[in-house]
């Protein structure tokens, strides 16, 4: 081999290569790499710790602490928020018109630059995460991860309770159906199969099993108010508060599902206290006008 030659490969294996990435593709890959939410947690706050020296910024030193941890799940936060939020935030900085599913909200930006719920709590003693819960979308790798989080610390609990502790920190944008979603994926759940416990029906009043003659005893329930319109439909009528009254026959077990309309109480209604003639089919039987509200 000629000098040459060696010159020309040793100049070639100087050659240095450049490999670009971005943050967003770092996190990305971290969110697929692991499915345990803790352990994302650990690196993330690992690498933050990292970049806090290299910054020469306040640290912590020993083993990560839940401070560093919460921190590290606040940044995994805002990351998904600014790739599935970027023009909400936009328009938020701009004071303009949100979309509509987060108009609702009363979106804000906290002093933590994470997307928050304004909602009607501000007046409570819950805590702040409580009370402006962090905004997710329902279908981002961070959402399945917290999700899983939550369903594994409360022992495989149900959607409503899932639900119900993602409340307490996350707003999930149609969180039933994510929460379902990710629950019927659980291995653990399928495998044991939870059935709800019934409880056992207590005694049945001796009213109800003691043989009488039919009307003797009569029981009355009231349902309601429900909005109908009476007669025919035609503009400007509005609709009338109406109650539904269910007679049951005890002993006989015999129900009686004739549905009586009572309208809403008006001038022109019996007083009450007043005494009735109440025709069910061809029975009647007195009864007497009880308050409504
Ligand atoms: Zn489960």
């Amino acid at each position: 081999m000629s000098s040459d030659v060696t010159t020309e490969l040793r100049q070639e294996e100087r050659k240095s290569a450049l490999v670009a990435t971005n943050e967003t593709d770092s996190l990305q890959q971290l969110l697929l790499r692991f499915s345990s939410l803790k352990r994302i947690l650990r690196v993330t706050a690992t690498v933050l710790r990292f970049l806090n020296l290299l910054r020469k910024q306040k640290t912590y030193s020993g083993s990560i602490c839940e401070q560093e941890l919460a921190e590290a799940l606040l940044s995994l936060v805002r990351y998904c928020q600014r790739s599935c939020f970027y023009t909400e935030i936009q328009a938020l900085q701009k004071n303009q018109l949100l979309p509509k599913p987060l108009r609702k909200l009363c979106i804000f930006l906290s002093t933590d630059d994470v997307l928050r719920v304004g909602g009607r709590l501000r007046h409570s003693d819950l805590d702040y995460e409580a009370k402006h819960q962090a905004i997710l979308p329902s279908n981002h790798r961070l959402t399945e991860l917290i999700i899983d989080d939550v369903h594994t610390k409360s022992l495989h609990a149900g959607p409503q309770t899932v639900q119900f502790l993602l409340a307490q920190n996350f707003w999930v944008l149609s969180a039933r159906r994510a929460i379902a979603k990710r629950l019927s994926g659980c291995v653990r759940c399928f495998r044991a199969k939870p059935v709800l416990s019934q409880p056992l029906m207590g005694d049945l009043p001796r009213v109800r099993v003691t043989a009488v003659k039919a009307f003797q005893r009569v029981g009355c329930d009231y349902a309601g108010p429900f909005h109908v319109i009476l007669g025919r439909r035609r503009r400007g009528v509005r609709p009338e508060k109406v109650y539904l009254c269910l007679l049951s026959v005890f002993g006989a077990r015999l129900f009686i599902w004739r549905l009586l309309m009572i309208c809403q109480l008006s001038p022109s209604s019996p007083p009450c206290g007043a005494s009735l003639l109440v025709e069910v089919g061809a029975l009647s039987f007195s009864a007497t006008v009880a308050q409504t509200s």
